[in-house]
């Protein structure tokens, strides 16, 4: 896989191959000035940032193509990105996740966990493996799009009231069971008239995530990763059902548009914690 950065449009000039994350281009041959791109492997990715340690504006490109002109959005390019690529990244960034499962009051949740008082006779426990499977479910859409989703910590909260939502999102949501840096995630059973529900980014901090058919992975998963995308501030719905931000009702393809990785990464330079610039 090469992406290539050039001085100059049309793939002309001085030349940098992107071979790693570059905090800051400045003592590249191509410094902030790269006036075009290329990406010669569909597996290739990049974000490019209008400032140094990948902040500021994000411009996300993927697959087999040429940006002749860095600046120009119909020769590929983005408005505002002449002479200003500062950082480029070509690896995930990670994501913590802190998970937080609403029992019922006796601690039990249908489909994983037995009441407490069951456990102690020997019931049955499978939080862990199911976060773990719906992760790696959402992390197979984010990773095509230089997110990786990390468990940092889940925690179990007993609360039959908030175990099934009807109108208490927001009394969930002004709980203390948030943790800062992390983009914190509800596990309830149920919520009324949706499947997920996700505040937008600034206010309130979590998605909310229903388990409904907890057998049901890659379901459970694709509504993980789409209320994530809300919480990373992709805010609209798109028409095309392929799409990872449509309203469905069965698991998407996965597909987000370069403006809404780049909506999604721009947000995540200010409101969300991102864990060390390099993950190696
Ligand atoms: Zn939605």
């Amino acid at each position: 896989m090469t992406v290539t950065l050039f001085k100059k449009d049309n793939c002309q000039g001085d030349s940098f191959i992107v071979a790693e994350d570059i905090t800051d281009l400045k003592n590249t041959p191509v410094k902030h000035n790269a006036s075009s791109m290329s990406l010669t492997s569909d597996s290739d990715k990049i974000l490019l940032f209008q400032k140094t340690n990948y902040n500021g504006d994000a411009m996300f490109r993927n697959g087999i193509k040429q940006v002749t002109k860095m600046s120009s959005p119909s020769k590929g390019g983005k408005t505002g990105f002449g002479n200003t690529v500062s950082s480029a990244r070509c690896t995930p960034f990670t994501i913590n996740l802190f998970v937080n499962i609403i029992a019922n009051d006796d601690g039990s949740f249908e489909g994983l966990r037995s009441s407490d008082e069951e456990l102690e006779t020997g019931g049955f426990d499978n939080f862990d493996s199911f976060i773990a499977d719906i992760v790696e479910s959402a992390n197979n859409v984010w990773h095509n799009f230089l997110i990786h989703l990390e468990v940092s910590e889940i925690v179990l909260r007993k609360s039959s009231k908030l175990h099934d939502l009807k109108n208490e999102l927001y009394p969930l949501l002004w709980k203390d069971w948030q943790k800062k840096g992390n983009a914190n995630v509800y596990l309830v059973r149920g919520i009324h008239k949706a499947s997920g529900i996700c505040p937008p980014v600034g206010f309130g901090k979590g998605a909310v995530v229903s388990c409904e058919t907890p057998t049901d992975i890659a379901r459970e998963g694709d509504i993980l990763a789409h209320e994530l995308g809300h919480y990373f501030g992709i805010s609209k719905h798109e028409e095309d059902s392929q799409n990872l931000m449509t309203k469905h009702s069965d698991p998407s393809a996965g597909i987000l548009t370069d403006k809404q990785v780049e909506e999604a990464h721009k947000t995540l330079t200010k409101h969300i914690g991102r864990t060390s610039l390099r993950n190696e």
